[in-house]
């Protein structure tokens, strides 16, 4: 421990050298660890403060000068302060650090994240991916993958190993000390590599995360959407296509999640118009008695109900969507659908038919029967084009039938 003699000269802790207030003079430690592949700050800075001897991570930062809640939240100028003592480029520091940007809302190498995407203080890993790294070198050397801080991560693409989450930790152990918290349940990580069975379904959705996460692209037009609303969009259409309009995606398991996802990042497709046939899917799945497009797109339109609808982000999915809608279902003019209004009606149903002709139900019905008319779009429910059969169901024709 650093006594008050000794002032901002370097001294040695276990036999190594440090430097109180590297602000003023900085040098590199003695005992550091190599930065890995996408690992975050908080498990680097986490297992140098284990190679130095240190209880915890936070006595570490105490006696670096460094706060250790600016190496969690990402802070720059603490990162390049860490980079400064390791030798270490801090560029590659801040690179996967999750920062705060707001109320509930991050960034990770630019990409979006919000606390729905993101869970801060759960330490989640894949336990043989630490098998692994223990074995490499010694008890420091498993570090913290970025994208294990993803919700959506479930499944190890490495391993086919579902993502463990282990117990909260303890005062004054931190939630973020990587190092400190595996260290902690080694036992139980190295029980759950044994005895953890690989996942039948395989991992999709988690190398499109890391492909996110490291700054890549994939042949999906939902690269374009910000990564917190492509993993929302991703879950809410596989959980429609998957498990039914009427599911709420809290009611399932982990690993129904997963398949949900899996499912509807292939739905989702190449170009955003593979959308529509999609969206066809789901309506042709539609179990409603009568054409309602909440309904038939349950999760889907719920979610998007709630969204910001000025806000710039959403702006293809709302636009999408709300064209399919008012394409496919009987909107009247001037309905408002997230935030877009119906320049014209383009399907009727048989109450807005007989309201817009002055023609009752039973009629109508007679009508479109005997023109062979399709009575529905999507083999459930009754809906047709308005544009198509204006002119007959206008001419005063129907009367007669
Ligand atoms: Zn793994």
């Amino acid at each position: 421990m650093l006594s008050k003699t000794q002032g901002k000269q370097p001294y040695f802790h276990n036999r190594q050298l440090c430097l109180p207030d590297a602000r003023h003079s900085v040098r590199p430690l003695a005992l550091s660890v190599g930065l890995q592949q996408r690992e975050t700050p908080q498990s680097f800075v986490s297992r140098l403060s284990v190679r130095n001897g240190c209880a915890t991570v936070q006595d570490f930062c105490r006696h670096m000068g460094i706060k250790w809640t600016d190496v969690v939240t990402g802070k720059g100028a603490t990162l390049q302060h860490v980079g400064f003592l390791v030798g270490t480029s801090a560029d590659d520091l801040e690179r996967f650090a999750v920062k705060t940007q707001g109320y509930q809302r991050y960034t990770v190498n630019g990409q979006a994240l919000t606390s729905w995407t993101t869970r801060r203080q759960d330490l989640r890993l894949c336990p043989a991916c630490y098998v692994e790294d223990i074995q490499q070198d010694c008890a420091d050397a498993a570090y913290g993958r970025v994208e294990w801080q993803l919700s959506g991560f479930r499944i190890c693409p490495r391993h086919s190993l579902q993502i463990l989450t282990l117990p909260a930790s303890e005062y004054p152990r931190s939630p973020y000390d990587f190092a400190g918290r595996v260290s902690d349940h080694h036992q139980r990580i190295l029980a759950a590599a044994e005895e953890a069975k690989p996942q039948t379904q395989q991992a999709v959705v988690e190398p499109y995360l890391i492909t996110r996460l490291t700054g890549g692209s994939s042949a999906s037009w939902v690269d374009r959407l910000d990564l917190d609303i492509a993993c929302k969009f991703i879950m809410t259409l596989g959980v429609v296509l998957e498990f039914g309009a009427h599911t709420r995606p809290t009611t399932l398991t982990e690993e129904q999640m997963s398949q949900a996802c899996g499912v509807g990042l292939q739905a989702a497709g190449s170009r955003i118009d593979d959308l529509c046939s999609t969206f066809e899917l789901i309506a042709k799945r539609s179990t409603t008695s009568a054409k309602n497009f909440h309904k038939d797109f349950g999760a889907l339109s719920c979610w998007l109900s709630r969204v910001d609808h000025s806000d710039a982000r959403y702006e293809m999915l709302l636009d999408c969507l709300s064209k399919f809608a008012f394409d496919h279902y009987p909107f009247a003019s001037g309905h408002n659908l997230f935030g877009r209004d119906c320049a014209q009606r383009k399907v009727h149903n048989l109450v807005s038919a007989s309201a817009e002709f002055g023609v009752t139900i039973s009629r109508l019905r007679k009508f479109l029967i005997a023109k062979k008319l399709p009575h529905n779009t999507f083999d459930i429910g009754v809906a047709f084009s308005a544009e198509q059969y204006r002119n007959e169901l206008g001419s005063g024709l129907i009367t007669r039938i």
